[in-house]
């Protein structure tokens, strides 16, 4: 990848779809706590063929320059959208409204980004691992904001790595025994775990400053990558009724 492709518009590289593969009639908003059974049956493929009339690739003229002044988080530190370092993820990205089941009404909601300029882990056995490119469609501009800013911080040797995005399996909150109380907004994916590609920690603090300059609402330095949210309607109210 090259800097000149890290720098073209998100609209020249930033294709993404919506997941709408059927009406919503069954599907209904889960609360909080609860959890049906997985669905005995998968779908062979989540993804429809992208459409063939997709916008050509034209450069921008010249890249706006990014400016984030922030200082690097420290890890455990975190920071809210208004600069707090004390607001909760909660309060700055609101509370998990429901665990977003695959093959659900508001699991259609979501979005897959295929941005190519920036590295999806997708380690999760399949169908699993293509959930890492899914997610909130509020989250696409701020990553791919982000994702510019990594290239531009470091002259394009250095890109944006996903390595969690929207969960079904239930893979976060672990310290919870009890998967029916599990709590993150993975569930619904308004959260998203980030490194840079190659793996540097020692980048991690200011790759997470970057993330609260790119416009995530609430960013969270854990260590071994920043946890970023998104404050926006939850998925699962559309589905309501
Ligand atoms: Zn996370």
């Amino acid at each position: 990848m090259s800097l000149r492709d890290g720098l073209f518009s998100k609209e020249h590289y930033l294709v993404c779809f919506v997941l709408v593969l059927g009406a919503c009639t069954a599907a209904r908003a889960e609360s909080p706590g609860t959890l049906a059974p997985p669905p005995t049956s998968r779908p062979k493929s989540i993804f429809r063929t992208l459409p063939t009339a997709l916008p050509t690739a034209t450069p921008v003229a010249s890249p706006t320059p990014i400016i984030c002044p922030l200082p690097d988080l420290l890890p455990g530190q975190h920071i809210s959208a208004g600069g707090s370092y004390t607001e909760t993820e909660t309060a700055a990205a609101g509370p998990m409204v429901c665990r977003i089941e695959r093959d659900s009404c508001a699991y259609r909601h979501l979005i897959g980004d295929l941005d190519p300029s920036i590295v999806f882990k997708q380690e999760e056995e399949p169908p699993y691992g293509e959930e890492d490119i899914l997610m909130h469609p509020a989250m696409l501009l701020p990553l791919t904001r982000l994702s510019e800013m990594v290239a531009a911080e470091w002259g394009g040797t250095v890109r944006l790595r996903v390595t969690d995005a929207y969960d079904s399996l239930l893979e976060h909150d672990l310290t919870q025994p009890d998967e029916s109380r599990r709590y993150s907004l993975h569930f619904e994916g308004r959260s998203i775990d980030l490194t840079t590609w190659p793996i540097e920690p020692a980048r991690y603090g200011r790759l997470c400053a970057l993330a609260h300059c790119a416009g995530f609402d609430w960013v969270h330095h854990e260590g071994d990558h920043c946890h970023a949210s998104i404050k926006a309607e939850s998925l699962c109210l559309r589905c309501r009724d």
